[in-house]
């Protein structure tokens, strides 16, 4: 394991901290509906992926995406 040589200062840690994004990785917004989906997943809303519908959504959620 690595040992730093030199200890981070109180301005330098937190700088770092300033890009600091809070939120669930891997969310984007479907291209199709607009929802958030998990990417490189069909999406839960509207069963599109990649451009094309692959699975049929369920029927009590209206998300008329068509
Ligand atoms: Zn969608």
């Amino acid at each position: 394991m690595a040992v730093s040589q030199r200890r981070t200062s109180k301005t330098r840690k937190r700088k770092r901290r300033t890009h600091f994004k809070i939120g669930v990785p891997g969310m984007v917004v479907c291209p199709n509906c607009g929802e958030m989906k998990l990417s490189h997943r069909v999406c839960k809303a509207c069963g599109h992926y990649d451009g094309r519908a692959v699975v049929q959504p369920k029927e009590d959620e209206e998300t008329d995406a068509e």
